[in-house]
């Protein structure tokens, strides 16, 4: 039922690989090339099924499509995952494993560091693979330019909503505080906001209190915290039908990959007037700093990107619009959103 499955959205490409040496089984999933070759990150989680791991390489794959088509970047979308518990089976012998199964895939995919990975894992795989980037030699960590990239968008959600400029008083309930988390966590308590936070990470959550001045709650707690805005910064399908409903903030923003867990979820946020920001809007940061790299290779003049800072600013107003738009339109912001998306990407190079 792989061809009927609702997030079997006419993908280009699905490669399933394994090597059994070292235990390695991934699964990539190419959504779009028209725009360019697929760029997307590489995901190392425990799945609890086969079944999981292939969807959730659809659905990023294609969110992969949208946020570089909006970001107005000539790639297409693509993600890749590796199914086992990084802590227990990532090791030397396993990452090159899996930089040989990319190379076999060629140049019409490009990967980097996503969930699971990190800046030496990337170098590791470098070794025998030119199609990852994010080594500490080329854009390095993209933690830095996503967090960046979401507190431009958290700046437009704050204006469209509560019509003020910055975070001054403005509580803010965050969800995970890992490489993006974090970060924008300290970016808005240095522009005065009220930090409430939560993560499964103890140690995270006491540097937050102590550093920040943040408040902690449970983790089952933290999307219905009393806040203003929400922000999704652990793992994606957060908002779920139940959650939508108790959520206490009237804008949900936030770095994490696919927080709606279906369309029913994003309705019921419009129902209860709560703003969502479409989060391949926000969190386009990390896929706009490795396409920095782009710049630097010869014979590539037509496809130049804006300068970083410049780029990751431009979410701001790109977020601005899509409000506006999906109002005009009657749309919820993540309907108005992918339409615009598709419409890009329909048009090809
Ligand atoms: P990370 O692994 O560094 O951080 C995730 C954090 O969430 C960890 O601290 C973890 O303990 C916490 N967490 C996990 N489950 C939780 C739960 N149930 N409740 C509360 N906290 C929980 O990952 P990251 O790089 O910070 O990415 C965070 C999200 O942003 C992911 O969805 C990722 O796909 C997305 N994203 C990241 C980047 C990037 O550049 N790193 C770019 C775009 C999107």
């Amino acid at each position: 039922d792989v061809w009927d499955s609702p997030v079997f959205d006419e993908h280009e490409q699905v490669c399933l690989f394994s090597d059994a040496p070292t235990g390695l089984k991934c699964i990539v999933a190419i959504h779009s090339t028209r725009l360019g070759p697929a760029c997307g990150g590489t995901r190392f989680r425990p799945y609890q099924s086969d079944r999981e791991a292939l969807d959730d390489a659809l659905r990023l794959s294609r969110a992969m499509s949208y946020k570089s088509a909006l970001a107005g970047l000539p790639v297409g979308g693509g993600k890749s995952v590796i199914i086992g518990d990084p802590r227990a089976i990532k090791n030397r012998a396993l990452l090159h494993a899996y930089g040989r199964c990319i190379n076999r895939i060629g140049a019409s995919f490009a990967t980097g560091e996503d969930v699971g990975m990190s800046v030496a894992d990337v170098e590791t795989v470098a070794e025998v693979s030119p199609y990852i980037a994010g080594t500490s030699a080329n854009s390095g960590d993209p933690s830095i330019p996503t967090a960046i990239g979401v507190m431009h968008g958290l700046r437009a959600v704050v204006k469209w909503r509560f019509d003020q400029d910055g975070f001054h008083g403005m509580r803010v309930a965050v969800q995970g505080l890992g490489a993006v988390g974090r970060g924008v966590a300290e970016r808005l308590h240095a522009e005065g906001a009220q930090l409430i936070v939560a993560d499964i990470r103890e140690d995270a959550v006491a540097a937050a209190v102590e550093q920040l001045g943040a408040r902690a709650v449970p983790v089952s707690d933290i999307h219905r915290a009393d806040a203003d805005v929400f922000a999704p910064c652990a793992l994606g399908g957060v908002i779920t039908e139940a959650s939508a409903r108790e959520i206490r903030a009237r804008a949900v923003a936030g770095a994490a990959n696919n927080q709606l867990a279906d369309a029913l979820a994003g309705q019921i946020l419009a129902e209860r007037g709560i703003l969502f920001a479409p989060d391949y809007v926000l969190n386009a940061g990390g896929i706009i700093s490795g396409m920095q790299a782009l710049n630097t290779i010869p014979g590539r003049e037509e496809a130049k990107v804006p300068p970083l800072e410049e780029s990751l600013a431009a979410i701001h107003d790109r977020l601005m619009r899509i409000f506006a738009r999906a109002d005009a339109q009657g749309k919820t912001p993540a309907e108005a959103a992918e339409q615009l998306a598709r419409d890009i990407i329909g048009r090809g190079r």
